[in-house]
C-alpha cells in the first residue's frame, strides 16, 4: 500500500495539515491552482487583532514543509475512487494514486461589483478590504486620494444578504473593519472613520479590546444601520445614504474612500473537485461535513476529509486547528485501513 496524501489548497490550511501529515511520516502531494503558496495570506498584510504581519506567519507555515512535494500552477483533471484509494489525474499530467484526499481549498472572496448600489468598479474611490490590503502591503493604489479627509467601511458586503444569495454571517469581517479602521486612522490621522454596520460581532479573544481602541484611541465613529446607496457628485466625493437604526434618521455622508468588506464565498475550484465526487454542499456551496460535532473533517465520501473554510466562513485560528485535526482523522482512517 502506497503512503500518499494528497492536500487540495496550498493556502495556510493546507500547508500546515501537510506539515502535520509529513511530520506523521506521510509522502504529501500539496496541489495549488496558484503560482504561490499561501492563498489570501499572500496577499494581507496584517493579521487581526494584535496587527502581527501576515508575512510572518506565512514563512512559519511554509518553512514547515520541507519534504512536501508541492506543484504550483496546478489542478485536479480528474479524482476517482479505484478499490480503496484515489486516482488523481492532475493538469501537469501526472497520476498519483493516494490513500486519502484533504480538500483545503478555501474560499474566494464576494466580487463585490455584484452589490452595483455600493458603486464598486463604477466610482473611482471605492475599494474592497482586499484591496486596502494590498495598499497597505505596497503603498499604491491610485483610487486613494493623498490625503483622504473622510473614510468609511461598509460590513456585510455579500453576507448577510438575501438578495446576494448569501443569508450567512462571514465572520471575520467585523474584526478585519475594526482593525483596518485603526490602520486607516493611522496612515491618515486626520481622517474621521465611519463604520457602517448591522451588528458587530466580536467574539473572540482580544477583539474587544480592538473595538475599544477603534472608539477610544482612534475616534472611529460606529454607525448602526445598512448603506442604501453611493452616488458620486460633480467634485468625484462619495455621497453616501444610510439609515442610523439606532436614532432612527435617515444620514446622508460625503467620503473621500469607501471600503466595501466583502465576504467569504465557497471556492469555485473547490466546486469543480465537489461534482467529481459528488461531495455534498450545503446551500450555500459549502462542503457538507459528515456532522457538526464529532467528525467536522470528514466527508460523506469514506477518505475525502475537509479543514478550513471550504465548509464555511472560518477564523484563522480556527483554520489551523482544523487543518491539525484533519491530519489526525486522516491518520486514524489510514491506521484503520492497513
Ligand atoms: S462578520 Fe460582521 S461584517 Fe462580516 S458578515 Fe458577519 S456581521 Fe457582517
Amino acid at each position: 500500500m502506497n503512503n500518499n496524501v494528497i492536500v487540495i489548497g496550498g493556502g495556510p490550511c493546507g500547508l500546515e495539515a501537510s506539515a502535520q501529515l509529513h511530520k506523521m511520516g506521510y509522502n504529501v502531494i500539496l496541489i495549488e491552482k496558484d503560482d504561490h503558496l499561501g492563498g489570501h495570506l499572500a496577499k494581507w498584510d496584517r493579521l487581526f487583532p494584535e496587527g502581527i504581519p501576515a508575512k510572518e506567519l506565512l514563512d512559519q507555515l511554509t518553512g514547515n514543509i520541507n519534504g512536501v512535494k508541492y506543484f504550483l500552477k496546478t489542478e485536479v483533471k480528474s479524482i476517482n475512487l479505484l478499490d480503496k484509494e484515489y486516482n488523481v489525474i492532475l493538469s501537469n499530467g501526472i497520476t498519483i494514486l493516494a490513500q486519502a484526499v484533504l480538500m483545503a481549498s478555501g474560499f474566494d472572496l464576494f466580487p463585490a461589483q455584484k452589490k452595483e448600489e455600493y458603486g464598486y468598479g463604477i466610482y473611482d474611490h471605492v475599494i474592497t478590504n482586499a484591496d486596502l490590503e494590498n495598499y497597505f502591503k505596497t503603498g499604491k493604489d491610485c483610487r486613494i486620494k493623498q490625503n483622504p479627509q473622510r473614510i468609511g467601511f461598509v460590513h456585510c458586503v455579500g453576507s448577510r444578504d438575501e438578495k446576494a444569495g448569501n443569508r450567512y454571517c462571514s465572520k471575520v469581517c467585523c474584526a478585519t473593519a475594526v482593525k483596518q479602521a485603526c490602520e486607516v486612522k493611522e496612515a491618515f490621522p486626520d481622517a474621521q472613520v465611519y463604520c457602517f454596520y448591522m451588528d458587530l460581532r466580536m467574539f473572540g479573544r482580544g477583539y474587544e479590546d480592538l473595538y475599544l481602541k477603534a472608539q477610544r484611541d482612534c475616534g472611529v465613529r460606529f454607525i448602526r444601520g445598512r448603506v442604501s446607496e453611493v452616488a458620486e457628485d460633480l467634485n468625484k466625493q462619495l455621497v453616501v445614504k444610510a439609515e442610523d437604526t439606532l436614532s432612527g434618521k435617515p444620514i446622508k455622508v460625503t467620503l473621500d474612500l469607501l471600503v466595501l468588506m466583502s465576504g467569504m464565498t465557497n471556492c469555485s475550484a473547490g466546486t469543480r473537485i465537489a461534482e467529481m465526487l459528488s461531495l455534498k454542499r450545503d446551500e450555500d456551496g459549502f462542503f457538507t461535513c459528515k456532522d457538526t460535532i464529532f467528525s467536522l473533517q470528514e466527508s460523506d465520501k469514506s477518505g475525502v476529509f475537509y479543514a478550513g473554510a471550504c465548509t464555511g466562513p472560518k477564523t484563522l485560528p480556527d483554520t489551523l486547528h482544523e487543518a491539525r485535526a484533519a491530519a489526525l482523522a486522516i491518520n486514524n482512517y489510514i491506521k484503520n485501513k492497513e
